[in-house]
């Protein structure tokens, strides 16, 4: 599903030029769930970004479902962007003045999906998260955790590919983290490929694979026994 060989990536600001990533390697097959880790720094987002088509590295090769991800202009990027990416964030990005059932139908929205379409299919990743009773509220009427799972709602009615999570949990309690993460989990067990950036390790547990970063290399790349999030929650 996804293959990157020897990526790098640059930020330059200004005269100086800091180098985030050296030379990484990783493929992740359809079905995977698979974390990556790192201290703040090591370059787990820019990494993301880069699979999310949200930023291009400098040198190495990127293909997302055999098709290579390079040069592309902004119209083919947001097309294959659509349809093959979700994304989900630690703040959850919601549009705070639309409902929840708004906020899940505004990617359908941009791909030109009919409003009766559009909303029924919405309310139906609602259901999916277990917020059916919720879709007519605002973000701010909801606790953390049910945003989030308005966002991954959101992230999944496109049906990508491959989700995309950035600190999923980041903004969220113990408790409220390993119900969010039974969610995703529930998610690749029906097949969805999944990557989750994290710093927790018992987060990363409940993954299959966990791929650990250092310095913008991979120094750890290993399969797991996953955790299942229920037995905490
Ligand atoms: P965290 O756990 O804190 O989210 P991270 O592993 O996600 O960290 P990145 O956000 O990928 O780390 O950043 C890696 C390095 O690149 C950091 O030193 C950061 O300051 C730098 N960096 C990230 N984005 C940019 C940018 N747009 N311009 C310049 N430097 C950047
Ligand atoms: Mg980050």
């Amino acid at each position: 599903m996804i293959e990157i060989k020897d990526l790098h990536k640059s930020y330059k600001t200004g005269a100086s030029s800091l180098h985030v990533l050296k030379g990484i390697n990783f493929s992740v097959k359809e079905g995977e769930l698979v974390s990556i880790m790192g201290s703040s720094g090591s370059g787990k987002s820019t990494l993301l970004n880069i699979l999310g088509m949200l930023d291009e590295a400098d040198e190495g090769t990127y293909t997302l479902d055999n098709f290579p991800i390079k040069n592309l202009n902004e119209k083919v990027a947001a097309k294959y962007r659509n349809k093959f990416l979700g994304f989900i964030f630690q703040s959850f990005n919601l549009i705070n003045y639309k409902s929840a059932l708004d906020n899940v139908a505004l990617p359908l929205y941009y791909q030109g999906v009919g409003r009766k379409e559009r909303m029924d299919k919405s309310f139906a990743y609602l259901e999916k998260v277990g917020l059916a009773d919720w879709a007519n509220h605002l973000p701010n009427e909801l606790s953390g955790g049910q945003k989030q799972r308005v966002a991954i709602a959101r992230a999944l009615a496109s049906e990508p590919k491959v989700l995309l999570a950035d600190e999923p949990t980041g903004a969220l309690d113990t408790k409220t983290s390993y119900e969010v993460m039974d969610l995703i989990q529930g998610i690749n067990d029906e097949g969805k490929t999944i990557l989750v950036v994290t710093h927790e390790d018992d987060i990363a547990h409940m993954t299959k694979r966990i791929v650990n970063l250092k310095d913008g290399l991979i120094i750890d790349d290993s399969y797991v026994n996953q955790v299942r999030a229920i037995e905490n929650v």
